[in-house]
């Protein structure tokens, strides 16, 4: 940004070029662009509805703190009630700090905040289950077996807490992101999964909803500057074992140069998403735990089954008398 810039609106000092716009913004008309554009998400897409219960998944990052702060902003207005669902997946020099983020802003914001662990759910810790999967050679990445461990815990809290909702802190580089990786595997399923709302849900599965949907990552940490709204620089140990970080480095420098890309990969995506048959998911409960499964045993049962001899065991006998071997 040049040490010029000003604001398109009102002449005074730029913070922030908007790409969306293709103009510069000071602090104040940021913030009303910001906030506006997630307003109007939540209500053009109807994302929600007067009298929701809306569990936001919050893991203390700056995502997931704004969409927080914006859905308790919101909720009078539009008629909603809002709590959040954490998960304490037992990651040492990692978790502690974001979950105490998280609960400053909880606390200045009068929202409580639920905490799953997956000790209590699971029996291992992150960290443990790290271990065992180097163990096992890495047959597995730990964010693999973390994502649907946290997206079990989150569900299964949301529900049981009255959740009519599940809001994520999902942002436009998110979801470019996930969509490539899907598009490099040919995994169709997961395209049509991954809109601004959960397309068919099966029951037992709470509907998701992605407000920041259109709002870029530097958007996000822009608007989380100038709101004070802190997280620690702390980043997962596990990151480095991530497809996804060369997939962003490549994303960011193809933008640098070609502005706008991100952009038209959301909507390359969206019109592939329109071509795509429903997938339903959780249609039916798994054998194991009962929650929703899209095959007879769920992920997050088959995970812990391969970390943990005892617990395989158990899914086996289940698999015998229910005399199903898929
Ligand atoms: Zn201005
Ligand atoms: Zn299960």
């Amino acid at each position: 940004m040049g040490r010029t810039a000003k604001c398109f609106v009102c002449g005074s000092k730029a913070v922030a070029y908007v790409p969306y716009l293709g103009e510069y913004l000071c602090k104040e008309h940021f913030i009303e662009y910001f906030e506006r554009r997630v307003y109007e998400t939540l209500r053009s897409f109807k994302l929600v509805a007067p009298g929701d219960r809306v569990a936001v998944a919050v893991s203390g990052g700056k995502d997931s703190l704004t969409t927080l702060y914006l859905l308790r902003k919101f909720s009078g207005r539009m008629g909603f009630e809002v709590f959040g669902v954490a998960v304490d997946e037992g990651i040492a020099g990692y978790r502690e700090y974001k979950l105490q983020a998280l609960s400053a802003l909880a606390e200045e914001l009068g929202v409580r905040i639920y905490v799953g662990r997956f000790e209590d759910y699971f029996g291992i810790t992150l960290d443990e289950a790290v271990k065992r999967l180097k163990e096992k050679g890495m047959e597995y990445k730990p964010c693999s077996v973390c994502g649907v461990f946290r997206r079990y815990i989150i569900n299964k809290l949301a529900r049981e807490l009255g959740a009519t909702k599940l809001a994520t802190g999902h942002n436009l580089d998110d979801e470019v992101q996930v969509f490539v990786m899907n598009a490099l595997k040919a995994h169709m399923e997961g395209i049509e999964r991954e809109g601004i709302a959960s397309a068919t849900v099966g029951e037992g599965l709470v509907p998701r909803i992605k407000p920041l949907y259109f709002i870029t990552e530097k958007e996000v940490l822009t608007y989380t500057l100038l709101r004070g709204i802190h997280t620690p620089f702390v980043e997962c140990p596990y990151i480095v074992y991530a497809l996804r970080h060369p997939i962003r480095r490549w994303i960011n420098a193809v933008e640098d140069e070609a502005p706008g890309f991100k952009y038209r990969i959301l909507a390359v995506k969206e019109l592939s998403r329109k071509k795509l048959p429903e997938a339903p998911e959780g249609a039916q409960k798994c054998r194991v735990c009962g929650e929703p499964s899209s095959k007879p045993v769920c992920k997050a049962c088959l995970f812990r089954a391969y970390l943990d001899p005892g617990f395989a065991g158990r899914v086996e006998r289940l698999k015998l008398i229910s005399g199903s071997r898929d």
